[in-house]
């Protein structure tokens, strides 16, 4: 470091951070699906939210569309991670489609959960954020009008319910932990009989990146959110840093996103990156910052991760 001549900043590095097990596996599907089925494989909907992902996938000869209707009758297709309403694969074998799902198997938990419930008559609440991809598919796992939306605590406290149903919440796999706790305690205090998950729908990846974020936000006087603008879990981690303490936090798609200002005169900054953000994009946000200053890091582990899941039985080698 000695002689440089550039500021000396001390980085701290998120752990976990980056891909999860099930954009790890929705990757790999697609990439799978190529690799025996050749190109093109279509892809329903962004298979994870980043550009970076979905632009590499598409060289690789992966075609991304919206909806079925933009899928031809003789090319494979895969759904996203973020689950699909069940009306995707119904249309889907209807036209005879090949298709193979990436939903995350923790999204299909809390989808037969649900099933559950209203199998046992029960009106289910899904705490969530409206137009979201994985609460889209969740809702349309039950007839309409059987699922209500909560979208924060709020509107936990005024939400109209059936009369005389017994009532069930379920949530978004990605959703703040902390802002959940509230939602869920309001809805308690008003259906103090509501069935409750019998462990908490947001998955371990977003309850880790959250810890690993509160750890670090205290020390950090920048936070470098590697993500991107429509990820759940990444927007939450930018709330999780500045509530915890650090007096900024920005979320970057890439490298060349940081403005390197932000940085200059601090000594000590935080870095993570969402469940769908690649190691290669916070690597490219090393680089960036090695341009103005020496880079000191130190990893902050609060975690260790093992889980991994299976690909569908059809690519299984
Ligand atoms: Fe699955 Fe959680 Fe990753 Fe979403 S963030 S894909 S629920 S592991």
């Amino acid at each position: 470091a000695a002689g440089s001549g550039k500021p000396r900043l001390n980085v701290l590095m998120a752990g976990p951070r980056g891909f999860c097990a099930g954009v790890d596996r929705a990757i790999k599907i697609v990439e799978e699906a190529i690799r025996r089925y050749g190109a093109p494989v279509y892809v329903r909907h962004e298979i994870v939210h980043n550009r970076f992902v979905v632009e590499s996938l598409e060289r690789q000869g992966a075609v991304f569309v919206e909806e079925l209707d933009e899928v031809p009758d003789d090319a494979p297709v895969v759904f996203s991670a973020h689950g699909v309403p069940k009306s995707v694969p119904a249309e889907a074998t209807r036209r005879k489609l090949f298709y193979l799902d990436a939903t995350c198997p923790l999204v299909s938990k809390v989808h037969r959960e649900a099933e559950q419930h209203f199998g046992r008559g029960r009106h289910i609440l899904l705490i969530g954020h409206a137009g979201h991809p994985e609460v889209v598919g969740t809702m349309g796992q039950l007839p309409a009008g059987t699922v209500t939306l909560v979208e924060d605590e709020a509107h936990a406290r005024t939400v109209p319910v059936p009369e005389g149903v017994p009532l069930a919440f379920i949530t978004q796999t990605t959703l703040s932990v902390d802002d959940t706790a509230g939602i869920v305690a309001a809805l308690r205090e008003r259906f103090p009989d509501i069935h409750a998950p019998a462990k908490e729908d947001i998955c371990y990846a977003t309850t880790n990146r959250q810890a690993a974020v509160k750890a670090i936000a205290p020390r950090a006087e920048l936070m470098v959110v590697v993500g991107a603008p429509n990820s759940s879990n990444s927007l939450r981690l930018v709330e999780v840093a500045e509530r915890a303490g650090c007096p900024k936090a920005v979320m970057v798609q890439r490298g060349r996103d940081l403005d390197l200002a932000l940085a200059t005169g601090l000594s000590t900054i935080g870095i993570t990156a969402g469940a769908s953000a690649p190691e290669v994009l916070v690597e490219e946000v090393l680089a960036r910052l090695r341009e103005r200053f020496e880079v000191a890091i130190e990893e902050v582990i609060v975690a260790e991760e093992r889980i991994t899941f299976k690909l569908p039985a059809g690519l299984q080698a």
